[in-house]
């Protein structure tokens, strides 16, 4: 479907802890992977593709159901 590759990415759904997680380093937004619940609001996390923002089921997918992309590499 595409040469590029995503990521899995574990975002809040609230705008807000959006736009301060986009303020994040990598390493930084790496770390939030690990968590359950958001550390700015408490609600729980969600995983999404980094290319297309669709949520995800599980961490283990190596491409994205929705839109192709390779996650990892
Ligand atoms: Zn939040
Ligand atoms: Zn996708």
């Amino acid at each position: 479907m595409s040469e590029s590759t995503g990521s899995v990415d574990k975002i809040c759904q609230e705008t807000d802890c959006g736009e301060k997680m986009a303020e994040l380093s990598p390493e930084q937004r790496a770390l939030f992977k690990t968590f359950t619940y958001c550390p700015y609001c408490a609600e729980e996390m969600t995983l999404v593709c980094s290319r297309c923002h669709e949520h995800l089921t599980s961490a283990d997918f190596k491409y994205c159901p929705w839109c192709g992309v390779e996650f990892g590499a």
